[in-house]
């Protein structure tokens, strides 16, 4: 169904971004990964718990930070089955993106590693984990 003039469109080259993230800041956050952990920061003077960790706090400016480990079983908030995906992840079968709040009181958007369609409820129990894949470090869910 069209619901106005065809639109006509050119289709540009393959572009591929790579980015550099610098990581000297949260190097505790990407160390952990590899070891299974997922750290949020925290700030040394206000308390504030961020994640994704962030070197300087929002709420106060202060550059100094310690480290949260986010563990335990959450309950998922809610999900989504991803079909149509986006270009960079073509080459990934369907997944599963969660949010979850963590005990620490920060939410958290990842992959929910192992989960069939029609099988993921609200409420369902997740731990969240760091791993390295081919494509670098990272973290998911995984079902409790
Ligand atoms: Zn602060």
């Amino acid at each position: 169904m069209s619901l106005g003039p065809p639109v006509q469109r050119l289709k540009s080259r393959p572009v591929t971004f790579i980015f550099e993230i610098p990581t000297d800041k949260l190097v505790e956050f990407w160390n952990g990964l590899p070891k299974g952990k997922v750290y949020a920061s925290k700030c040394t003077k206000c308390g504030k718990i961020t994640f994704p960790p962030v070197a300087d706090c929002s709420s106060c400016l202060n550059s100094g930070v310690e480290w949260v480990d986010l563990q335990g079983e959450v309950e998922i908030e809610t999900f989504t089955h991803i079909v149509v995906r986006p270009t960079s992840f073509a080459n990934h079968e369907t997944y599963t993106v969660t949010v979850a709040k963590m005990r620490e009181g920060v939410r958290v958007l990842a992959w929910l590693e192992g989960a069939k369609m029609g099988k993921v409820k609200v409420g369902a129990k997740v731990k969240l984990a760091g791993k390295v894949t081919d494509e670098g470090p990272t973290y998911a869910f995984t079902l409790a």
